[in-house]
């Protein structure tokens, strides 16, 4: 039921190429056909053979046969090959279309979608499952025709031969199948299910294990992760055993069946023959046992292709895991912020559609302010800021710049609008300069080089083999948080966007860094609006505003000083963090 409906799915992916997919099927579906004729020929030789004896001289047709039977197997593997060659025309079509429709659809998405989809899985659904729907039509599909074919083929053989000894070989064979499937059936596939997610499972643990290993060391927990995945190894040895055993005693009963064929052909045949064994019935007979076992591995062969349907319905349901997230809406009536203000009116968000991350948070920053976001981690400090660039839309509320809802600013001119920087920016493997030029593809060298100097980052470029042409991220050039940060801010000063969001920003900056990395801020902030998300109170202290935010809400405003004259969140925040300075410096 759910694999027809996939499998037109995917043919209707496939748009006009899906003639080649048929043509596909026809094409394996026929070859199997004709790889049977050899075995006819075969028989003709073996007979020829028997006539002739002892005089083998009189056998006049015995090259010919012997060719034909060559001619016709060469014809059957060229029909199969050209049926590949469209089937993986055809699937590589839909592979291709899927690919561009998934992408298509993410560029489509909230920035911040990515973020929380995780890389990898993207990476998994964007390549791997479209692969898989590619092989399953390349490969799989036109191999499941050939072997559902062959069997058929075989029955109108060996019943236009000898019907009775058609029907003895046949039964037993068939029915044993019917057995084994029936005794197997469900049963197996849900212990294959299992099987195939004990394996994703055991990769996904690996992955994990290899990732965590500078953090794993960091705290020496080497053995705990080590024992993740190798607990995961022995779940999937578990299942793997389970299904093997599930499948043993179908096969025994089947392989039984199979060869007790050679029984009943005997005294079947036998019993037509009360006249007494003649050469002509003994050929036929070794014939019948010779091509019997082909119908069985044939079967067999299709039994275990059930997996394959199972796999590809995962990556289509993997797909739509991506494609039913629901778009951006794009904007009719485009708007132009009139100045750098930005104001939140009744924000609410949730990430999962139940709990609210934000409740109602309103607050309007004036074009040239410094506004600082501060509170216990998880509060929803940057899922706020996330919703300025339109990284997610809020669920109800309204993010405006310059008196403009953002979903008004069309992409382009929002994007130039507001400038970004996080706490680990991601430097791209490439030269200094094509890193920075990001935030302005048209700037001259100078501009870069100017933004570069600006952001403090003259010491880099110094040491750096190539100067501001080095790529980064290769052959041993790698640079410190703090100094891919400083970088950060030089992309950020070339776009010179009017309105800046530094998320934690300097979290990580080690201390020799940290005043430059400041110093860098200090001038990528001059005469724009500023929202910074900060852990270090000191940061904060000359803002405008603070706002401190809590589960969702804003627990408190003011300057830095009303907030501590309040005694409220803020004033015992301030004093947590002047202990914990004092305490640092004492140690030191
Ligand atoms: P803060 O920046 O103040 O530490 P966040 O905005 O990161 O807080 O998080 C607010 C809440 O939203 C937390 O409960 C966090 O677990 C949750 N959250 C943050 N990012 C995501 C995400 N991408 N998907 C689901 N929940 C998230
Ligand atoms: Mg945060």
């Amino acid at each position: 039921m759910k694999k027809q409906s996939n499998l037109s799915r995917l043919l209707k992916i496939a748009g006009s190429h899906k003639y080649l997919l048929y043509a596909s099927w026809v094409l394996s579906a026929v070859s199997a056909f004709i790889a049977l004729v050899p075995f006819y020929y075969i028989w003709k030789v073996i007979r020829d053979v028997l006539d002739a004896a002892p005089d083998f001289g009189q056998a006049e047709n015995l090259p010919r046969n012997g060719w034909m039977a060559v001619l016709f197997s060469v014809i059957a593997v060229l029909i199969y090959i050209s049926g590949l060659m469209c089937s993986h025309k055809g699937a590589f079509r839909v592979a291709t279309n899927l690919r561009l429709r998934t992408m298509e659809h993410i560029i489509k998405l909230p920035l911040g979608f990515a973020e929380s989809f995780g890389s990898g899985r993207l990476r998994k659904i964007v390549n791997e499952s479209s692969a898989a729907t590619e092989t399953y039509l390349a490969h799989q599909l036109p191999d499941r025709c050939n072997a559902i074919a062959t069997p058929c083929g075989l029955l109108i053989l060996l019943l236009v031969f000898d019907w009775r000894l058609g029907l003895l070989s046949l039964v037993p064979v068939v029915l044993g199948f019917l057995i084994m499937m029936a005794m197997t059936g469900r049963r197996m596939q849900e212990k294959m299910k299992e099987y195939q997610d004990a394996l994703d499972d055991m990769s996904n643990e690996a992955v994990e294990y290899v990732r965590g290993i500078p953090v794993v060391k960091t705290f020496g927990q080497t053995i705990f992760s080590f024992k993740k995945f190798k607990d995961s190894i022995d779940r999937y040895k578990v299942w793997v055993i389970a299904y093997t055993k599930e499948l043993r005693t179908p096969m025994m009963f089947y392989t039984a069946a199979v060869n007790g064929v050679f029984a009943t052909l005997i005294a079947g045949g036998l019993a037509f023959t009360r006249n007494g064994v003649t050469t002509e019935f003994l050929l036929d007979l070794i014939f019948y046992i010779v091509i019997t076992p082909v119908i069985s591995v044939t079967l067999t062969r299709i039994m275990f292709q059930s997996e394959n349907a199972m796999i590809v319905n995962d990556a289509l349901q993997r797909i739509d895991s991506v494609l039913n997230l629901k778009p951006l809406e794009e904007t009719e009536h485009p708007g132009h912020p009139k100045d750098a203000s930005v104001e939140l009116q009744n924000i609410r968000f949730s990430y999962d559609g139940e709990t609210d991350v934000l409740k109602d948070i309103s607050l309007a920053i004036p074009q040239g302010q410094t506004v600082a976001f501060v509170g216990p981690s998880g509060g929803g400090k940057t899922t706020l800021a996330n919703l300025i660039p339109r990284f997610f839309d809020p669920k109800s509320g309204s993010v405006r710049i310059g008196g403009v809802n953002v979903k008004d600013i069309p992409k382009e001119e929002l994007m130039n609008t507001v400038s970004f920087v996080f706490q680990n920016s991601r430097l791209i493997k490439a030269t200094v300069l094509e890193n920075v030029r990001m935030g302005k593809p048209d700037a001259s060298r100078e501009e870069v080089l100017d933004a570069l100097h600006n952001a403090q980052c003259d010491d880099i470029l110094e040491k750096l083999p190539h100067g501001a042409d080095t790529v980064i991220g290769t052959k041993g050039v790698y640079l410190s948080g703090g100094e891919q940060q400083r970088i950060a801010i030089a992309r950020a000063m070339l776009k010179n966007a009017p309105v800046i969001i530094l998320d934690e920003a300097t979290a990580f900056a080690d201390p020799d860094n940290e005043t430059r990395v400041q110093a860098a801020f200090s001038k990528l902030a001059e005469g724009k609006t500023v929202i910074m998300i900060a852990h270090r109170l000191s940061t904060v202290a000359g803002a405008d505003q603070i706002y401190v935010i809590c589960d969702g809400r804003v627990a408190e405003r003011g300057t830095s000083r009303e907030l501590m004259e309040r005694g409220g969140i803020f004033s015992r925040m301030w004093q947590n963090y002047q202990t914990s300075v004092q305490w640092k410096v004492a140690k030191e």
